[in-house]
């Protein structure tokens, strides 16, 4: 098949297109032929590579695809009705589906829990196998190139704003950061919970996007410096219920714009892992900090039931072809996207 790998960690020019082994089907798995990955800043870190990192090079990165099921290989779990030439996107999240965590449906929970693209080769290529569990069938009407690029950051919006986050219609949701894949799902699951969101944002076309997705309230950070207090000002000086903050280095901002009892939900940290703040305001104020990664089966499903139904709607960046992959990582890096960078693999 055709694939986009790299034989050692780098910058973009590690990257390399072309012919690689198709990949061998576990035992209760289906093998799909993709038509469109999505990149997420993951496939960046992964790139990188860091210390004590366990790859087997060479290395396909990639955790979202979707594409149709050319194989289903026994045995397959009571109950599962995937068949050859359905459209189905992928699930990255890898739990092992036997231990306590998997059965009790938090399977983001496992103990052996692996992400594709991270430690297993992933979607940056013509196939891909996954367990059979893992797939989930489009419903008309979603194409591959929203179904890829919706997949992994509604999922993982969900399950930090509804199941860690417990957020309630009326709350005040503020989210910090208007244009990346994560923060465009996460205002739009906000709203449709029924709460009040404020984007945090830089630049007029980046906060016209959040106010398209549902954001009421815009706070431009490039024209207002003291945005926590601008934030804390809208509320009438009460402060938001819960802050969404991906960015990590704005968490001493973020815990300054919380009302006491607040709570503040983390999925990652594109602006860099360490960050140092003033813990007076977390037990001061009573503030939760709440960090998830990925999300349950469960929440998978629902979410793709959502989008199915034009709830929630994929934001698209551009388009690259396969063999791009280097051009478009690239232009992930450089942040210069409005939503979700695809690629295309007819
Ligand atoms: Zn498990």
């Amino acid at each position: 098949m055709k694939a986009v790998f790299f034989n050692q960690h780098g910058g973009p020019e590690v990257l390399q297109y072309g012919d690689f082994p198709d990949p061998t089907p576990d035992p209760g798995s289906v093998t799909v032929r993709l038509q469109a990955a999505a990149l997420n800043r993951m496939d960046i870190w992964v790139r990188n590579g860091w210390p004590g990192q366990k790859l087997d090079l060479p290395h396909i990165p990639g955790a979202d695809g979707a594409g149709v099921v050319t194989a289903v290989t026994p045995p397959i779990p009571p109950g599962f009705q995937i068949a050859p030439g359905d459209r189905v996107v992928i699930n990255s999240n890898l739990g092992c589906g036997t231990c306590d965590a998997c059965q009790a449906g938090r399977d983001n929970l496992c103990r052996d829990w692996r992400l594709l693209g991270e430690s297993l080769r992933g979607t940056y290529a013509e196939y891909a196998c996954v367990p059979a569990r893992q797939v989930y069938r489009l419903p008309d009407g979603l194409d591959f190139q929203a179904a890829a690029a919706a997949a992994l950051v509604f999922h993982t919006a969900w399950h930090s704003l509804v199941r860690r986050g417990q957020v309630q219609a009326g709350e005040w949701v503020l989210v910090v950061g208007a244009s990346g894949g994560v923060n465009t799902a996460s205002i739009q699951v906000a709203r449709s919970l029924g709460a009040t969101v404020v984007a945090v944002g830089s630049g007029a076309e980046k906060l016209a996007l959040a106010a398209s997705l549902g954001a009421r309230h815009l706070v431009d950070r490039s024209r207002e410096p003291d945005w926590p207090k601008a934030v804390f000002n809208l509320t009438g000086r009460r402060g938001v219920d819960v802050v969404v903050d991906n960015v990590g280095t704005t968490f001493p901002s973020s815990l300054r714009t919380l009302r006491k009892g607040g709570r503040l939900l983390t999925v990652g940290n594109t602006g860099g892992a360490q960050v140092a703040f003033d813990n007076r305001f977390v037990f001061g104020k009573h503030l939760s900090i709440l960090g998830s990664s990925m999300g349950a089966l469960a929440d998978f499903d629902e979410v793709l039931t959502r989008l199915g139904r034009g709830e929630f709607k994929a934001v698209l960046d551009r388009a690259y072809p396969l063999a791009e992959a280097r051009q478009a990582q690239g232009r992930l890096e450089a942040g210069e996207q409005l939503g979700k960078v695809t690629l295309s693999i007819p």
